[in-house]
Formats: structure tokens, C-alpha cells, sequence
């Protein structure tokens, strides 16, 4: 979404996350989650919306710890649904709920949630849809678009002269080290 570079300008709220977030990739499990729920709660309606009630949302939904939500009931729904700060959508709700799940089973089968976007980067918009709707539920392919977007595995984030272009160049740089060091951790394990 690279009208947000100019958008995003003068807008506080926004300003912090196009300078500091949008684009940045990321290799934790818990912002990565709490993005694809932020991009599920999106739909149909604004960013704007959404990213004034991150905090509400934050703290309706025990800070999108994937194991806390991965364990939510008939209870935490009613609970959710009767919170007027954040989205009561009920079909969103029970979505986040059961990628939550989804993601905890990603665990054990791929590297995690980050392992698993790493083994299939890079891929076409197309095929990253594709593979998004086999591995989680409400998968639109705008939800799976922005959400890639946002962590620079698909391109777009911000305009060509934009100045975060250099800083999302350095953090990827930085992880792409540490996703090194990782393999031959993870090979060295193997051997051992
Ligand atoms: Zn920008």
C-alpha cells in the first residue's frame, strides 16, 4: 500500500507505524500473528479503524499470544463479542481464534509460523494465496496481500523514494544474518 507513505504523514498514529513497522520483516511469532489478526479484523472495513484499536485489541485478546487465543472457548467469544473498544464480528473473532491454532501446529511441522513464510519465500502473489487459504481460515487475497506486504515478502510496501526503503534494507539485511546463524544452529542440533 504505498498511498500510506504520503497518508500516513501528519497522522500520528500512523506516521509511528509506517516508519517503524510497515514493511519491517519480522521472525516472531507473536507479531506475526498479531498482524495476520489485525489484517483479518481489517476486512471490509479501514486500517485507520484498525490501528486505533491495536491497543484495545491488544488487550481484549491477551496480547495475540498465540497459545493464550489458540485455548479461547465459547466464553472468551461472548466476552469478546461483548467488547464495544474493539471489532465484534463474530466470524472474524472465531477466525483469529482458530489461526491462533494453526499456528500453534506450525511448530512442530515447519520452523514455526517464520520458518514456514521463509521455506516458501520468495513465490508469486498468486501462489502465496493459494498456499495462505491450505494453511489458515478468512484468507482473502487482500488479508493475504497486505499481510505479506507488511513484512516486505511481497513488494509494495512504500513508494520508490520513500526514506523507510533504507531502513527496511538494513533490518533485512540484520535478519537475513540471523536467519544463517539460525540453519546451523538448527543443523549442528541434527548432528549433535
Ligand atoms: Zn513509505
Amino acid at each position: 500500500m504505498s498511498w500510506y507513505c504520503a497518508y500516513s504523514r501528519g497522522r500520528p498514529v500512523h506516521a509511528r507505524y509506517h516508519d517503524n513497522e510497515h514493511g519491517f520483516p519480522s521472525s516472531d511469532e507473536k507479531v506475526l500473528f498479531e498482524r495476520l489478526a489485525m489484517e483479518i479484523m481489517q476486512a471490509g472495513l479501514s486500517w485507520d479503524i484498525v490501528l486505533k484499536k491495536r491497543k484495545a485489541l491488544n488487550l481484549a485478546f491477551d496480547g495475540f499470544r498465540p497459545d493464550k487465543v489458540a485455548a479461547y472457548g465459547a466464553r472468551d467469544i461472548a466476552r469478546l463479542l461483548r467488547d464495544s473498544s474493539i471489532i465484534r464480528n463474530r466470524r472474524k473473532i472465531e477466525a483469529i481464534i482458530e489461526n491462533a491454532r494453526r499456528v500453534l501446529a506450525m511448530r512442530d511441522t515447519c520452523g514455526g509460523f517464520a520458518g514456514w513464510l521463509a521455506a516458501h519465500y520468495p513465490r508469486s502473489r498468486v501462489a502465496w494465496v493459494k498456499l495462505f487459504r491450505e494453511r489458515f481460515v478468512f484468507m482473502g487475497s487482500e488479508i493475504v496481500n497486505e499481510f505479506l506486504m507488511g513484512f516486505s515478502l511481497l513488494p509494495g510496501a512504500h513508494r520508490k523514494d520513500c526514506h523507510v526503503n533504507e531502513k527496511i534494507r538494513r533490518a533485512i539485511e540484520r535478519k537475513g544474518r540471523s536467519d544463517k546463524i539460525c540453519a546451523i544452529m538448527k543443523k549442528d542440533k541434527r548432528n549433535n
